[in-house]
Parts: structure tokens; C-alpha cells; sequence
């Protein structure tokens, strides 16, 4: 919340306006994100990720040139294989070597790293992010970066004292600023012998024993240490914003040691940051993805929130605060927090002004494109659930059940809520709420001569009255019948929900009869 002041503006917009002011008037900003892809890019990494896109759209409405890249440090080196990942065995023989040099475990792609990095950005033009990648393998592998090395060694006594400030025991004089990939074993297993002054550095490998000499300018194996490689690479691409997690803000992090590295050493100012907090996952039980093992990713959000959603839970959420996404009853109250948002920036539904313009605003961040022109089409989350339900997942039966007459734009924001309420339903709802009618053509229960008599009874009112009644009305007739077929209403309920899905529990029994419809109910309820 914004300390109670009487400005509605969203923290995006601060952020935004905080840029402009540290880093002045400029023709282009330069927004920064990034990660190691060692692994399944979650959804607490996506935070890093959409909190930049806000930042960006922010600075964009207000007419500035951004340009927005996406660092993924894939020359890193392979430490460690994560539980998730398939023929780990194989996995385990590249460890040291750099992860672009490990091939994806699956066979499909050409690295490992590839695989990670793919995975994610096939999915974020979904939730509207496209931001310009900047693969590090790369860069070092064509030597971009000889000159930020070679400074980096020219600093090295600077560079050991600012990181030393910061640990325990301090570097030893012979540190150096760098890392070595052995152009034998591609391991970075490796010592710096020497360095000349200029370009040329060699290196002895302890696992393979080669020994060589490499010139800067020419060789992709000398790489920077992270703790240089960011600030060195802050000043390469003129970064005025990035954000980063705990650890990395964290008295001595990375963060820390990184400012007066760009400074002194890369004669750059620090961007502009914040520190954004952990995501943690709420209600998905033992249901363990197949797709991710025990890492819930975009992918596995997405499967129950429509992009607009994801974008909406992240825009409504300041990015310093820990919150959780929810798999439980929560995504109902989500959707409906979302719809009434939806509803406020129409003028469906009144607030007062500072709510409104405060709700307006995190509507317009939580499309994928541009605002539509007009309201979309609101099927509530629990209605739906149970209307996809009752066409047993048929999204297209759904809709013609429906008889929605919109745009196809709108038709395809509804399948997608569809087929969340589906996924949603069928892996991480309340039994309480999960249903199948019994199938057309089965065979009737078994029912004593009075329960016989009391569906009879129910199935007239539906054929007679059905088309006349609203869910209060339907309600009120159904506790009449009960009176007259001599069944305790709540006996009675029990009954018809065996009868219509097998339970002894459902839905709300009128509106849901009111959902199925005259047709299907008189099927369900024939044949007593
Ligand atoms: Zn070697």
C-alpha cells in the first residue's frame, strides 16, 4: 500500500518516475534482467521477469524510448544437476564444463541451457513480455567482452579489496578477477599462471593437465567472475534499471560489491533498483508436475490462471512484499478480485475515485496487448467450473451451450478461462467441487418407492416450471416438493445429487439445475 497518501499511482509508476529522475532525461532507457538458466526457470525467477516488464510499460506510457534485455548467463558453469531433470546420470559427467556446452538431457534441443531457456521464452509472449535476449554464451565466446576483462585484470588489487571488504577471510593476493574454460576439457578446472599485462593470459588445467597461453582478444574461454561479470556487463549495455532478489541485495551480495565495481572499475553509474521478494506456492498439495518435477513454472500457472491473471496477481502485489499463488479455493476469489477490477474500469461498478483510479491502473498493466474497447465477457470463475463440468471439458459444447454471441477475441479469452476451470477443477479443486453427470443411457439407480415418488415429483417441476423459475424461486419449489413427497429436505438433496452425479454432495442444487438446463435434467431425472 502507498503509506496512505491520496495518489493512486502504482508502484510501477513510481519506479518509472524514479528512474527518470536518478538517470535524467534520456533518448533510451535500458531495463535489465537476467539468470543462469541451470534449471527450469520458476515462477519465482518469472517475478524478476514481469516486474521489469511493468517497469518498462511504465516508462514506455510515458513516451520513452526503452529498451528491455534479458541476460541469460548461460556461460555459466555446471554445478549442480537439479532433481527434476531427466538421465541425470549423463548430466553429472559435464559438471564444471560450462552449461551451453551440456546437452539437454531430453535430446531436443542443442544445450541444456537451450532447453531452460527455451522453455520460458516460448511461454512469456503469452503473458505479453518480449524483451531482447542477450545469450552470454555468446558474447564471451566471441571475445565481446576482451576489453571488460582486460580492465578487470588491469583492477585486479582494486577488485580483491572490494570483494574482500566483504567476506570472512580475504582473497589471497594471487586472486584473479577470472575463470578459464580448458580449451581441452572444456572444465574450468583451471589456474591462471600468468597474465602479461596486455591481452595475454595463460592457464594451467588440473584435470586434464593442458597448459596454454590465450590472447583476449581472440579466445571464448577466459570468462569474469559473476560478481564483475554483472557490473562490467551493466556498464557494456548502459543499464539504468534492474532489480534483484534478496540474496543478491543482501549486505555483502552481489548487488553490494557490484556498485563500486561499476563505478571505479566501468566508470558507470549503478542502475536504478529494488529488491523483490520469494513467491511461494500455496494448495498444490502432493500434485507434483510432470512436466517440472517439483518446480512449479509459468507453465504450471498458466495451466489454471489466463495470462491476464498472472499478469494481474504480479501488478497488484508490490514487488517487495512475499506472497503466495494459490492453487486452492484462492483462485476462485482471485478470478472474482479480477473480474471486479475488470468491472470498476468499465464504470460497471462504482468505487470511490482513488480505488477506482488505482484498480484502472493495474487493469491496463494486466493485459497481454492493449486494453480492450469493451467490456470482455464475464462467465464467473465457480459458474464456470461448473458449466465445463457439466460438458464433461468439451470447451467449444460449453460455449454453444452458452449461446454467446461476442467477438472471437472475446470467445478466445473465454475458452482459455475454460480450460483453467477444467485444469483447475480436475487437478487441484475440493472434492466438493468436482462432478461428472451420469452419462447419457445408464441404467436408473436403485431407488426405494419413495425416493421414486420425489424425483417423479422434481422432474414434473422441471418440465412444467423450469423455464419460469430463477434460482430463488426454483430453490423455494424445490423445499415444497420435498414437503409433499414426506422427505427431509436435506435427505432430499442427497437423493437428487446421486441421482444427477452420483454424490451425496454438489453445487447449489437450484442453480445447478438451472445450469444443466431443461433437457439434460429431464434426462438425468427420467426413467423413476
Ligand atoms: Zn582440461
Amino acid at each position: 500500500m502507498l503509506g496512505g497518501m491520496s495518489t493512486a499511482a502504482h508502484w510501477a509508476d513510481n519506479y518509472a518516475e524514479k528512474i527518470i529522475r536518478e538517470k535524467g532525461d534520456k533518448e533510451l532507457y535500458v531495463c535489465a534482467s537476467g539468470i543462469t538458466p541451470s534449471g527450469t526457470v520458476h515462477i519465482g525467477n518469472f517475478r524478476e521477469i514481469i516486474t521489469v516488464e511493468l517497469v518498462v510499460r511504465a516508462l514506455k506510457d510515458r513516451g520513452k524510448k526503452v529498451r528491455f534485455v534479458y541476460s541469460w548467463d548461460d556461460y555459466d558453469v555446471f554445478r549442480k544437476v537439479p532433481s527434476n531433470m531427466p538421465n541425470r546420470e549423463m548430466l553429472e559427467g559435464y559438471l564444471r564444463k560450462p552449461i551451453t556446452l551440456t546437452p539437454d538431457p531430453s535430446g531436443t534441443e542443442d544445450s541444456y541451457a537451450r532447453r531452460n531457456e527455451k522453455e520460458i521464452e516460448e511461454l512469456l509472449p503469452i503473458v505479453g513480455i518480449k524483451p531482447e535476449y542477450i545469450y552470454q554464451a555468446e558474447r564471451y565466446r566471441s571475445a565481446t567482452y576482451a576489453e571488460g576483462i582486460r580492465r578487470a585484470l588491469e583492477h585486479r588489487q582494486r577488485l580483491r579489496k572490494i570483494l574482500s571488504e566483504h567476506r570472512e577471510k580475504p582473497l589471497p593476493p594471487e586472486w584473479w578477477p577470472i575463470t578459464v574454460f580448458c580449451t581441452s576439457c572444456n572444465r574450468d578446472t583451471t589456474e591462471i599462471t600468468e597474465w602479461d599485462g596486455q591481452n595475454g593470459v595463460a592457464y594451467r588445467c588440473s584435470t586434464c593437465g593442458n597448459e596454454e597461453r590465450l590472447d583476449l582478444t581472440k579466445t571464448g574461454a577466459v570468462k569474469l567472475f559473476w560478481r564483475i561479470d554483472w557490473p562490467m556487463r551493466w556498464a557494456y549495455e548502459g543499464v539504468d534499471f534492474e532489480p534483484a532478489g534478496k540474496d543478491h541485495h543482501s549486505e555483502g551480495g552481489s548487488f553490494t560489491t557490484a556498485r563500486p565495481i561499476v563505478k571505479e572499475v566501468y566508470d558507470h553509474p549503478t542502475p536504478t533498483t529494488f529488491q523483490y521478494d520469494f513467491v511461494r506456492i500455496k494448495g498444490r498439495g502432493g500434485k507434483i508436475s510432470s512436466s517440472s518435477g517439483e518446480v512449479v513454472s509459468l507453465q504450471d500457472v498458466l495451466e489454471i490462471y489466463q495470462p491476464e491473471l498472472v499478469r494481474y496477481i504480479f501488478a497488484s502485489t508490490r514487488p517487495n512484499t512475499e506472497f503466495a499463488i494459490s492453487f486452492d479455493l484462492d483462485v476462485i476469489k482471485l478470478y472474482e478480485d479480477y473480474d471486479r477490477c475488470e468491472r470498476i474500469y468499465f464504470g460497471r461498478e462504482s468505487v470511490s475515485e482513488s480505488r477506482a483510479a488505482k484498480e484502472r491502473r493495474i487493469y491496463e498493466l494486466s493485459q497481454v496487448d492493449q486494453v480492450p474497447k469493451t467490456m470482455p465477457t464475464q462467465i464467473p470463475f465457480r459458474h464456470l467450473c461448473n458449466l465445463i463440468q457439466i460438458q464433461d471439458g468439451n470447451i467449444e459444447g460449453m460455449i454453444e451451450s452458452q449461446n454467446i454471441r461476442t467477438s472471437e477475441e472475446d470467445l478466445n479469452r473465454l475458452r482459455t478461462r475454460a480450460r483453467c476451470a477444467w485444469n483447475w477443477t480436475q487437478s487441484f479443486a475440493p472434492d466438493s467441487f468436482r462432478f461428472t453427470l451420469r452419462p447419457r443411457g445408464c441404467e436408473p439407480l436403485e431407488l426405494s418407492p419413495g425416493e421414486r415418488q420425489a424425483i417423479v415429483l422434481l422432474r414434473r417441476e422441471i418440465g412444467e416450471n423450469l423455464d419460469t423459475h430463477d434460482e430463488k424461486s426454483l430453490s423455494e419449489a424445490i423445499y415444497t416438493l420435498a414437503g409433499e413427497a414426506q422427505v427431509e429436505p436435506k435427505a432430499f438433496f442427497k437423493l437428487v445429487y446421486r441421482v444427477l452425479i452420483e454424490k451425496e454432495m454438489g453445487p447449489r442444487l437450484a442453480g445447478f439445475l438451472l445450469t444443466i438446463g431443461k433437457k439434460r435434467a429431464l434426462e438425468l431425472l427420467g426413467g423413476y
